[in-house]
C-alpha cells in the first residue's frame, strides 16, 4: 500500500484536481448551509436524499429557506464560517506560488457557494477553472440553483455511477481537451463517491489524494488491492497530512 512517505517525483508540466466539498473544504456546504440556517430542511434533505436529484434537492430547500425569510447575508455568513482546514490554504498557496501547476476545481457544489468560501480564505485567484454547477443570486436574495446539465438537454451516459447532473470523468477529459498539450501529471485530490469516475480515468503516472474512510475511499480500496487501478494512490485523513503530500509536488 502507498504511504505518505513514498517519495513523489518532480514533473515539468502538472495539473491538479480539486474537488471542493471534504477535499478542498472540511466539510459539505450543501448540507452546512442548512445545518447553520434551518435544521428542519437539513432533516428534510436528509429524508429525501435517496428520493430526489441532490442538486434538484439542494435548489427545494434554498427556495423554502428564502421563502421562510433566509438572506442572502445570512446564507454568505454561513459560508464564510464553514470549516476549512488551515493547513489546506497553506498547501495549496504554497503549491501554487512554486508554479508549473494548473489548478482546477471539479465540484458538484455550486459556483457561489465555492466562490464565497475561496474569497474568505484569500484563496479567490487559486483556480485556473471551476466547472460545478450553475447558481445566481436573484435581486430578492433567493439563490438560484441550476444542474450542470439541464434535465431537458441531452444527458451524460456514465455507467461508473455519477449522478445526472454532472459526470466528473467526462468534465475531467473535456478540461484536459480545452488545456492541451497532455500533463505530465495529474494529482487528484478526492473523497466522495462521485470522484471515482475521473480517478478510474487516470494514467500510470498521475495520482489520487485520497480521503480515507469516505466514499471514494471505499470504492478505491478493492481496486488498489487487486492491482486494478492505474494511478498512484496516496491516503490522507486530516488537512495537515494532504499539506505533507502537497509539498512534495
Ligand atoms: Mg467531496
Ligand atoms: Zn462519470
Amino acid at each position: 500500500m502507498s504511504s505518505e512517505s513514498e517519495a513523489i517525483p518532480p514533473v515539468q508540466r502538472q495539473l491538479i484536481v480539486f474537488d471542493f466539498d471534504w477535499s478542498l473544504a472540511d466539510q459539505d456546504s450543501d448540507r452546512w448551509v442548512l445545518e447553520v440556517l434551518a435544521p428542519k430542511l437539513r432533516r428534510k434533505m436528509k429524508d429525501l436524499k435517496k428520493e430526489v436529484q441532490w442538486t434538484d434537492l439542494v435548489a427545494t430547500c434554498l427556495k423554502e429557506l428564502h421563502e421562510q425569510g433566509g438572506t442572502r447575508e445570512q446564507i454568505e455568513d454561513a459560508l464564510r464560517i464553514m470549516p476549512f482546514h488551515p493547513a489546506m490554504v497553506r498547501g495549496v498557496s504554497a503549491l501554487k506560488s512554486r508554479g508549473k501547476t494548473t489548478f482546477f476545481c471539479l465540484s458538484n457544489a455550486n459556483i457561489i457557494y465555492i466562490n464565497t468560501i475561496l474569497k474568505s480564505k484569500g484563496l479567490e485567484t487559486l483556480f485556473d477553472e471551476i466547472v460545478t454547477n450553475p447558481a445566481e443570486w436573484d435581486p430578492s436574495g433567493l439563490l438560484k440553483l441550476r444542474r450542470r446539465i439541464d434535465p431537458s438537454a441531452p444527458q451524460h451516459d456514465c455507467k461508473v455511477g455519477c449522478s445526472p447532473n454532472m459526470c466528473k470523468g467526462d468534465e475531467l477529459d473535456a478540461f484536459l481537451k480545452r488545456h492541451g498539450p497532455e500533463f505530465d501529471r495529474i494529482v487528484y485530490v478526492g473523497d466522495g463517491s462521485n470522484d471515482f469516475c475521473p480517478v478510474l480515468r487516470l494514467r500510470k503516472q498521475d495520482i489520487v489524494f485520497c480521503r480515507r474512510y469516505r466514499g471514494l475511499y471505499n470504492l478505491i480500496q478493492p481496486y488498489e488491492d487487486e492491482g486494478r487501478l492505474h494511478c498512484g494512490v496516496r491516503y490522507w485523513t486530516g488537512a495537515w497530512e494532504a499539506e505533507a503530500l502537497l509539498d512534495q509536488l
